[in-house]
């Protein structure tokens, strides 16, 4: 399944017509498994090195194979240092300035540099007494003014520390941020350039810069506009790779679709995958394990009904003693307006949206080891809402509630609970929606284009890996950067 305005023929006939119509930027996905190198090829601009967060993130991005360039005119000697011993640059610049960071970005490069820049700017309250035009409001305003003229697939990435908001100034500042973040996004989508919010919350400065790593490169591609808060790094898994080695990992209907590209993800990451949907896919379901194995990673299918405890205890029974992680993925869809909506069509979609994961999770609760991960599938209609889709709503607002509910409930055993809210996503479940719609729906994305179950799958995979140790009781939007629900 492709989508018509990123095919490069239809791109190269509308190229000689004038019409009004924007057309998406391909974007630069991730090939392969995830490995140590995949900032290779961009350039990154960090705003400041004054002290441990800002250092973590230049040797975060540096060692996922950036080109470093730190513009600071005032920065901790010592960390420059390091940082220049570690083959980054610095190039001392005033940041204040509104063409500071653009001087900064335009010289990390040779003219005609086609590599994506990455800015990671970070927001610091501000020194000037005026709670509004302030150096902390001014700084903003540069970055942004750099990131709009940057080339194709670059990256903001704001990162808040966890002192911003002890004070009045700083909380102020960290509003502004947010706002101007989800303004920028909007801007720069169809560039392929997205936009993040970072914030740090009791998390190591390694925690944030392994986030900020992932949201810097090509597994994000069709994120933007996240604001996550990192928190202390849950789990005792010191990374490395294959990132997920001998994890097992659980993905529900996963025969097809999303959940197919999950497991596909997971395995090549290393995890011994179990790839569960109901009988009648049963076929479906050996093709993705048997996809699976033949690029060498291990998977078995588990044939179940997840909307009923027995088929969730069957799925016990097929894993065995262990697992680590699990990708609440089933869902189904049977849209009516209310008026015309059967209370039957009401119940069955949140007994398989949302009570199915309530039975897995009390059939697995007993093996589920310490340090794993659960990943529950929502959608941006459980966030804005949709015009016939209350059942479905309704369901992925209760997702959200659960992850929040877990994720509290299971931080003493070093569990995360994460939300995925995909947007449009190309699969059969969206399909069968009128041509009116999907295109609706591409135009109401920042990037222009829908998104790949592989883009869900990138972020399923990292959310169940040790880059995401600090991320628990989030809600990642998957979903290029939506108009609407932020
Ligand atoms: P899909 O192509 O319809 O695949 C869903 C799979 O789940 C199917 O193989 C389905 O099997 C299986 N399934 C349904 N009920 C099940 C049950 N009771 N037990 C076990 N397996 C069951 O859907 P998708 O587009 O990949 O969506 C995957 C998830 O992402 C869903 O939760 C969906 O709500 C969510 N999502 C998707 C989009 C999108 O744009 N595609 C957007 C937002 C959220 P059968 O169909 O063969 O019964």
């Amino acid at each position: 399944m492709n989508d018509w305005s990123l095919d490069p023929r239809v791109r190269a006939v509308l190229k000689h017509i004038p019409l009004p119509i924007q057309l998406p930027t391909p974007l630069k996905r991730l090939q392969g498994a995830t490995g140590t190198s995949e900032l290779e090829g961009r350039r990154a601009v960090v705003t400041r090195l004054r002290d441990a967060l800002d250092l973590a993130l230049c040797q975060g991005l540096a060692l996922a194979g950036a080109a470093v360039v730190i513009a600071d005119a005032e920065p901790n000697a010592d960390y420059v240092a390091t940082a220049v011993a570690a083959g980054m640059r610095h190039v001392p610049s005033s940041v204040d300035a509104a063409t500071g960071v653009l001087a900064v970005v335009q010289s990390s490069g040779a003219t005609g540099d086609r590599r994506p820049v990455v800015i990671v700017h970070r927001v610091v309250a501000p020194t000037d007494a005026d709670p509004a035009v302030n150096d902390a409001t001014d700084r903003l305003f540069g970055v942004g003014h750099a990131a709009a003229q940057m080339g194709a697939s670059g990256r903001l990435l704001l990162v808040l520390g966890q002192d911003l908001e002890t004070t009045a100034a700083g909380a102020l500042t960290a509003a502004a941020a947010a706002g101007f973040a989800r303004s920028a996004f909007k801007e720069f989508g169809p560039k392929g350039t997205t936009v993040h919010v970072l914030r740090q919350a009791e998390a190591a400065p390694t925690t944030v810069a392994s986030v900020a790593v992932f949201l810097a490169g090509p597994r994000s591609a069709f994120l933007s506009g996240l604001d996550l808060q990192i928190g202390k790094a849950r789990g005792n898994d010191v990374g490395g790779l294959p990132r997920l080695g001998a994890k097992v990992a659980l993905v529900t209907g996963a025969a097809r679709g999303i959940g197919a590209a999950i497991a596909e993800r997971l395995a090549k990451d290393g995890a011994h995958v179990w790839v569960n949907d109901v009988e009648s896919a049963k076929e479906a379901g050996a093709e993705t394990v048997a996809r699976i194995r033949a690029a060498g990673g291990k998977a078995d299918f588990v044939a179940a009904d997840v909307s009923s405890a027995a088929g969730a205890q069957a799925i016990k029974a097929a894993i065995g003693p262990a697992v680590d992680v699990v990708i609440h993925n089933a869902g189904i869809t049977r849209d009516r307006t209310l008026r015309k909506m059967t209370l039957e069509n009401w119940r069955l979609v949140l007994r398989v949206n949302f009570g199915a994961m309530a039975n897995v999770q009390a059939a697995l609760l007993p093996v589920l080891r310490e340090g794993g991960s659960l990943v529950l599938m929502s959608s941006v209609m459980g966030i804005a809402g949709n015009f016939g889709q209350a059942n479905y709503s309704a369901s992925k607002a209760g997702v959200i509630a659960l992850s929040k509910q877990w994720s509290a409930q299971l931080a003493a055993r070093g569990v995360r609970s994460n939300v995925i809210a995909p947007g449009f996503i190309l699969t059969e479940m969206t399909a069968h929606l009128p041509l009116m719609n999907r295109e609706m729906a591409k135009q109401l994305t920042a990037l222009l284009q829908p998104g790949l179950p592989e883009d869900v799958a990138e972020l399923a995979c990292f959310l169940a890996g040790p880059d995401a140790a600090g991320l628990s009781g989030q809600v990642l939007r998957c979903d290029g950067g939506m108009a609407f629900g932020a």
